[in-house]
C-alpha cells in the first residue's frame, strides 16, 4: 500500500500486465495502419509514459505530438475541459491515432473529436490503455482498449493524484473506506 497526500492506495494492475496490454495495442494498431506512416496524438499529461512505450514497441516509421487537455480535480472528472495545448501541427491528410491515458466519462475525448472536427485527416482513430466502461457517457467509437477497469480512482503509470503518483510503473487503486464510498 502506498500513500499520497491524504489518501491510500493498494497495487492494482501489475508492470507486467500494464506491458502485455500495450503490446497487444501495439500490434493491433500496426496490423491495421499497414503502410501509412501514422500520426500519434498522445494527451497530456496523464499519457506520458503510455505514449513512450507505445511508441518505443511501435514496429514501423510513425511521427509523435501531443495534445495537453485539464479536467480532473482532485479524485473527480469535471466537464470543464481546459485545453491547455492544441495541435501545433497539419495533419491533413494523415492517418491520426489518438493515445489516452484513461478515458472515463468521454468528456475529455469529446473535446479532442471537437480539436479535430475542422482537420482533414484521412483516419482518426481512439485508442487507450485504460478505459472505465461503467462510467463512459458518450457514443464515440473506441478503437483500441487495454484495460477495462471499474468506476474507482486510479493512480501510476502517468495518472496522478494531486500531482503524485505520475512516477509509478505500476497502477494503484484507492483505498476507499466507509466515509469516502459517496464520493468514489
Ligand atoms: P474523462 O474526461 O473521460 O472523464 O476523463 C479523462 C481524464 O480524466 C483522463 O485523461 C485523466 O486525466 C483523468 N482521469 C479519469 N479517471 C481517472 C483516474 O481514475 N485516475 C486519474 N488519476 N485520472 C483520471
Amino acid at each position: 500500500m502506498i500513500k499520497l497526500h491524504d489518501l491510500y492506495f493498494k497495487p492494482f494492475i501489475s508492470e507486467k500486465e500494464i506491458d502485455t496490454a500495450v503490446q497487444r495495442m501495439v500490434d493491433e494498431v500496426a496490423n491495421d495502419i499497414k503502410d501509412d506512416i501514422p500520426v500519434f496524438v498522445g494527451v497530456l499529461n496523464g499519457s506520458f509514459m503510455f505514449v513512450s512505450d507505445f511508441v518505443k514497441k511501435y514496429p514501423k516509421p510513425c511521427e509523435v505530438t501531443f495534445i495537453k487537455l485539464a479536467s480532473y480535480e482532485g479524485v473527480k472528472s469535471t466537464e470543464d475541459i481546459e485545453r491547455l495545448i492544441g495541435l501545433t501541427q497539419d495533419l491533413t491528410g494523415r492517418t491520426v491515432v489518438i493515445l489516452e491515458d484513461i478515458i472515463d466519462t468521454g468528456n475529455t475525448l469529446e473535446e479532442v473529436h471537437r480539436i479535430f472536427k475542422n482537420e482533414k485527416v484521412k483516419e482518426l482513430k481512439i485508442a487507450t490503455l485504460f478505459h472505465k466502461s461503467e462510467a463512459y457517457k458518450k457514443d464515440f467509437k473506441l478503437h483500441y482498449i487495454g484495460i477495462d477497469v471499474p468506476n474507482k480512482f486510479i493512480v501510476g503509470y502517468g495518472l496522478d493524484y494531486d500531482g503524485l503518483g505520475r512516477d509509478l510503473p505500476e497502477v494503484y487503486q484507492l483505498k476507499t473506506t466507509q466515509h469516502m464510498t459517496n464520493f468514489v
